[in-house]
């Protein structure tokens, strides 16, 4: 049973022990230290963070180095051998995991001040010694394997990235003869030409693909072929989501593929490393036995590993399998999963088009008769601090420390507070700060039917920061409004117009773990329709300003470009879903995080919200263009004006000048001023002085327009 304990502990490696030894190349580079903050201070300066961004279509994050011409790289960090012979002298011979060469030059960028089209391949051969390095270390202290992640290789890939895979693992040849040499991909199918190149790379001996989001990849080792001689390794249990294996389809998947490459080289695999799903099913002891049965976290997904490398063996462990068998059963008939008149409501919205009937311009005009609001509209994004003091009520509240009552006294002193300050501050449209909430997905969710909730099913984010997304199990229906209590309390309040705040259907499903026993789309329709009630709601209730937050919309984008389009127009047509039959008078706000979207514009655009906010602290002025440009828009739009996720208080003049920039690329009329993103984990002593300098640098511009 070699082979696959030894795949066994290299998956497990991430969510077990410190994530960042195991799976990076430590590389020193003189033009790119790493930091883990986002704002650097070196003596009195500050220095622009690098940027951070997400692992592929995960919620991991990455700091992207940052590379140019003059780049020296060397060998600065020995954790990969270290942790390699840490668990060697444990007793457990590991499988090394570093980046591959090829990946992590393409997922670099150019540094600044280096010219955008610089050819990061370029530096190929100078970090290649690095590599020669390491491989030469890891073997001495008596690695047998060794495997690179080249995840890149499922992204679509001209000719020229297809050669350096090609000349780099040539480079790498004579200091890996002796090891068997695996190359990992995931997420996604390699397509046919990369498996070529791929397949042909004489220096690796083991192949790894993600059978579960790669539909095609099977149909590829059997007609494309498989080289002789070598191994393949078969992600066929999910490493992304949370659901228990249909062991008995992965079985006859493996099956297939033994016959393609030989009985001794077939090893069975996650489908991707299990830093992307919880841990152990084991600490759950508040979800109920029946959804138990149908889930599997890391520590499961192992068992079940096992447990198909030891049936593809002959040695089938039958009751273990029946036991699958029945729970795989049960999640398809239980009455817990189907609400038939939710599945018929959103089959009925495929195909179909969901629109307000007036344009944008139109409706503006319309909001702007009630709203009255000035020129450079200011407002926020949503939350305001989060202090320990409300963690504590809503804690003492779930856990019937404190009565019902006390605890809506208490939310309503703090949205009180924040209702005043913001009068205070003079700020336009308010918000009631989002103190009910613990999490934007996770609040929602626990009033929506369809969802489950794990204890203790964190999945890391970034360095010790994490998520616990919630499960959806079943068709999602909403039985009660979830918000309409505390938008009208705060309405209340103020005279000022008061903005309802929602999570959109695209984020809660980018933010959760989706059932896979139906297309995604089907289960984001489901949703819209709750958050559409939920906005007709708001509406009935007097709120004239609806923010329906899309944060996770650029994340839940494909990897490969031809399957953007169907992605984006059900995502985009779920947005327009929950506020198409509103009156023209309700002024719609999404907000999303990340401008990285210049390359999907038009489908922003076509979520056709009143107003848009977006992170944009770094003034990207080529993505206000293409705002300008690509649209003849006519919405309202909202750039950050500056970075809530430093602590760093900008000056009003700073913030002046960014607005005056703004201002030199759009209409005066369109531009609203706001931060980045919601204030929840900043400090009141840092957020008042930031909104205060905001409104100022607002109004002064105001008077020299
Ligand atoms: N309304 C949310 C907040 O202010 C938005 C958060 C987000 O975009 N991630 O916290
Ligand atoms: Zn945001």
């Amino acid at each position: 049973m070699g082979r696959a304990p030894l795949r066994i502990w290299r998956r497990l490696l991430p969510t077990s022990g410190p994530v960042s030894g195991s799976r990076w190349l430590m590389l020193g580079s003189s033009t790119s230290p790493a930091t883990l903050s986002r704002t650097m201070t070196r003596g009195n300066a500050t220095v622009p963070a690098m940027e951070m961004t997400k692992w592929f279509d995960t919620n991991y994050h990455f700091i992207v180095p940052e590379l140019g011409p003059n780049t020296k790289f060397s060998y600065a960090s020995h954790k990969a051998v270290n942790e390699y012979k840490e668990a060697k002298a444990l007793g457990v011979d590991t499988v090394p995991v570093l980046v591959g060469p090829v990946s992590y030059l393409l997922l670099s960028k150019p540094a600044k001040g280096v010219e955008k089209g610089f050819p990061l391949l370029s530096l190929l051969s100078s970090i290649l010694p690095v590599y020669k390095e390491v491989i030469a270390e890891l073997k001495a202290a008596g690695a047998s394997w060794i495997q690179f992640d080249e995840p890149t290789l499922v992204l679509d890939l001209d000719s020229d990235k297809l050669a350096a895979f090609s000349a780099a693992y040539a480079e790498l040849e004579s200091v890996l003869s002796g090891l068997n040499v695996l190359v990992e991909t995931y997420f996604a199918d390699v397509p046919a030409e990369s498996y070529k190149t791929l397949t042909s790379l004489s220096s690796v001996t083991a192949y790894g693909f993600d059978l579960v989001r790669g539909t095609q990849t099977l149909g590829l080792v059997t007609s494309a072929g498989f080289p002789a001689g070598k191994y393949l390794f078969a992600g066929v249990v999910d490493g992304r989501n949370i659901w228990a294996d249909d062991l008995a389809t992965s079985l006859s998947t493996l099956q297939s593929l033994e016959a393609v490459v030989g009985k001794d080289k077939l090893v069975v695999s996650t489908s991707c490393s299990l830093m992307h799903t919880a841990v152990d099913l084991v600490n759950e002891t508040k979800l109920d036995s029946e959804i138990k049965s149908w889930l599997a976290f890391a520590a499961q997904k192992v068992v079940e590993v096992d447990a198909l490398a030891k049936a593809l063996a002959g040695q089938k462990d039958e009751a273990y399998f029946a036991a699958n068998a029945a729970a795989q059963a049960s999640r398809k008939s239980s009455p817990r999963v189907t609400n038939e008149e939710v599945q018929k409501a959103a089959a009925a919205l495929k195909g179909s088009d969901h629109r307000r009937g007036t344009n944008v311009s139109a409706r503006l005009d319309a909001q702007q008769k009630k709203l009255n609001l000035p020129i450079l509209p200011t407002t926020t994004i949503g939350s305001f601090p989060q202090t320990v003091e409300l963690r504590r009520v809503r804690r003492e509240y779930k856990a019937k420390k404190i009565s019902e009552e006390e605890y809506v006294t208490a939310i309503k002193e703090e949205i009180n507070k924040v209702v005043k300050l913001q009068e205070e501050l003079d700020i336009d449209v308010l918000v009631h700060g989002e103190p009910e909430r613990n999490d934007m997905v996770e609040y929602f969710g626990e009033q929506l039917s369809g969802f489950a909730f794990t204890a203790n099913g964190w999945v890391q984010s970034y360095g010790s920061r994490c998520v616990k997304p919630p499960i959806i199990y079943g068709d999602v229906s909403r039985p009660n409004p979830m918000t309409v209590f505390w938008s009208k309390t705060a309405q209340s309040m103020t005279s000022r117009p008061m903005k309802g705040m929602l999570t959109g259907p695209v984020t809660i499903l980018n933010w959760s773990f989706v059932r896979n026993d139906q297309p995604r789309f089907e289960t984001c329709y489901q949703i819209a329709l709750a958050i559409k009630k939920e906005v007709e709601d708001l509406e009935a209730g007097g709120i004239q300003v609806i923010q329906i937050d899309e944060a996770a919309l650029r994340e839940g984008l494909p990897l490969r470009k031809a399957e953007h389009a169907f992605y984006l127009d059900w995502a985009v047509h779920s947005f327009r879903i929950t506020n198409c039959e509103i009156q023209d008078t309700t002024q719609i706000h999404t907000h999303m995080c990340y401008s990285n979207f210049n390359d999907i514009i038009h489908s922003i655009i076509d979520m056709d919200a009143d107003v848009i906010t977006i992170e944009n602290s770094r003034s990207d002025e080529k993505l206000l263009s293409v705002f300008r440009e690509g649209v003849k828009y006519g919405a309202g739009i909202g750039p950050g004006v500056y970075d809530i996720h430093s602590p760093r208080i900008p000056s009003a003049e700073e913030i002046a000048d960014r607005i005056d920039k703004m201002l030199a690329v759009l209409d005066t009329n369109i531009l609203w001023v706001n931060p980045d993103c919601g204030l929840k984990t900043r400090k009141y002593t840092e957020v008042k002085p930031a909104l205060t300098n905001m409104v100022s640098a607002a109004k002064l511009i105001r008077t020299q327009l």
